[in-house]
């Protein structure tokens, strides 16, 4: 096979939507992946399906330590790591009024201290080894903020900052933010406010499917070594 991306690649919340089709994007251009989620079942039917050059590990992204081992798994199997793309995200949104605290938390504990748990579990690594490339997958609601969605987007801009910050601090690290628009995956299956899950039903009337975004991936890792895609933004034709 001709390796168009010959590194080892891991990603997260690779168990359906944006990560899955990442996952099959990135197979396609002979990368060696790495692949994490809480669902076994659905990790272990997608790797069969990817062959050798893929392996997987249930992981939970809130767990620093279940990352760190993660990572290390990684790199037993494999021998290196050469990129991370992180990709776990929730979205369960409902109006502030709400007071959905435990689905403020979650969000909070997945998509941001989830990124930063994998950013601390590769960093000395990349830092050793004098390269590396951090993935981010934000959202459009990295630089808007949306009725309903107050601290969702509050975790993306949070995500939108820390990829900015690693860029500055790290000139040996690649760091790249993805910024979807709407895209058809289970995200949001969890909202618990009915009118919130008509409305999204609603916005899903224009979207993008998966592999959309696993191309924005594919982009910035196939770069050359002096390029550096810092962010893409990928919405669907005539979004709003
Ligand atoms: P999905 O719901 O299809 O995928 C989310 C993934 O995150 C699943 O694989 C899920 O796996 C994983 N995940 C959730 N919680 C955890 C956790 N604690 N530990 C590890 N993995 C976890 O949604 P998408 O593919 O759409 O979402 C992927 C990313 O894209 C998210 O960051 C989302 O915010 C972002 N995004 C999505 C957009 C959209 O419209 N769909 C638009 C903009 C951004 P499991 O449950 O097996 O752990």
């Amino acid at each position: 096979m001709t390796r168009n991306i010959d590194k080892v690649v891991l990603i997260t919340g690779a168990s359906s939507g944006i990560g899955e089709a990442t996952a099959r994007e990135l197979a396609q251009a002979g990368a060696r992946l790495f692949i994490g989620a809480r669902r076994a079942d659905r990790l272990e039917a997608l790797t069969g399906e990817l062959g050798e050059n893929a392996a997987w590990r249930t992981l939970d992204v809130t767990d620093g330590d279940d990352f760190e081992a993660f990572v290390a798994a990684a790199e037993a199997q494999f021998g290196r790591i050469d990129v991370l793309v992180n990709n776990a995200g929730v979205m369960p949104l409902s109006p502030l009024a709400a007071l959905k605290r435990d689905e403020w938390k979650r969000m909070i504990d997945v998509n941001v201290h989830g990124v930063l748990n994998g950013i601390a579990a590769v960093l000395p690594r990349f830092v050793a080894q004098g390269h590396g490339h951090v993935i981010n997958v934000a959202s459009v609601a990295a630089h808007i903020v949306l009725p309903t969605a107050a601290v969702y987007c509050g975790t993306k801009h949070m995500v939108r900052a820390v990829t900015e910050g690693l860029r500055q601090e790290h000139d040996e690290i690649r760091s790249t933010l993805i910024s979807p628009g709407v895209v058809a995956t289970e995200l949001g299956h969890d909202i618990t406010d009915p009118a919130v899950a008509a409305a999204l039903k609603g916005w899903r009337q224009k979207s993008l499917t998966p592999d959309a975004v696993a191309r924005a991936v594919r982009y910035a890792l196939e770069q050359p070594e002096g390029v550096d895609i810092n962010e893409v933004i990928v919405r669907p034709v005539a979004a709003d």
